[in-house]
């Protein structure tokens, strides 16, 4: 059985003082038993990784970077690497978002390296994958996430420390739910596509999360689908309340 995992994608959103406030907000507010049911971690701007890994000691809510490269140091001017993730109490680092695809040309071979650099490293890895609106309107869905997950994953790689994220593009940010038949869909698609790569038992093991405008009132129904493992959740994890209510959302979820 697959534990749910919810991460809370911050992107490049509050200030220091209204982390912590998130943080203590968290701490104080998820409910009894959570641990054992979800895993759950939260993914601040990079500046405020190593004061919210102080704060979030003992907490056991996981902490994880947002991008990072897949050199250890170096003239890589503005980049972070790995081993500076480790250094500021990360465990975990999402890869491959699709705002780093479209905004900052990620793709193929660089977000392999990164893949391998991170997890070579100690890290678990997020990685996101999801096609455009535009391709799911072209009959492309299954092309991309099959192009995306073969981008990283082959015999090379395990999939022991990676979490998959489907994100279609066209549900980040603008409120359109992929239904929990659709979602349902493409997370089979994607087990299925992760048998042909490794097999079924790395297929059956291997943790899918959702992510595309998950909120607390639709957390329980995507996730109480059979191959949804959990949530990214951008927008709805920059309020306890609302974050905590999609946790509670997976805790009930199966
Ligand atoms: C995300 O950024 O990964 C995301 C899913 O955002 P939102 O929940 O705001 O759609």
């Amino acid at each position: 059985m697959r534990k749910f995992y919810v991460a809370g994608n911050w992107k490049m959103n509050l200030n220091l003082a209204e982390a912590k406030a998130l943080v203590d907000g968290l701490k104080q507010g998820l409910p009894a038993g959570w641990q054992s049911k979800v895993d759950v971690a939260v993914c601040p701007p990079a500046y405020m990784l190593a004061p919210l890994a102080a704060q979030l000691k003992g907490s056991n809510i996981g902490l994880g970077a947002q991008n990072c490269y897949f050199e250890p140091k170096g003239a890589f001017t503005g980049e972070i690497s790995p081993q500076m993730l480790l250094d500021a109490g990360c465990d975990s680092v999402i890869i491959a978002h699709s705002e780093r695809r479209q905004y900052f040309g990620e793709a193929g071979d660089l977000l392999k390296k990164k893949v391998q650099a991170a997890l070579a490293a100690g890290l678990k890895v997020i990685y996101c994958i999801g096609e455009t609106l535009a391709e799911r309107e072209a009959g492309k869905t299954e092309a991309v996430i099959s192009k995306h997950l073969r981008e990283v994953c082959g015999p090379d790689l395990s999939l022991d420390n990676v979490t998959i994220a489907y994100e279609p593009v066209w549900a980040i940010g603008t409120g359109k739910t992929a239904t929990p038949a659709q979602a349902q869909e493409a997370h089979a698609f994607c087990r299925s596509e992760i048998a042909k790569i490794y097999n079924t038992n790395v297929a059956a093991k291997v943790r899918i999360q959702y992510g595309g405008s998950v909120k607390a009132d639709n957390a329980c129904e995507l996730m109480g689908q059979p191959d949804v493992d959990g949530a990214l959740v951008g927008g709805a994890s920059l309020k306890a309340a609302d974050f905590i209510g999609i946790i509670k959302g997976a805790m009930e979820a199966r």
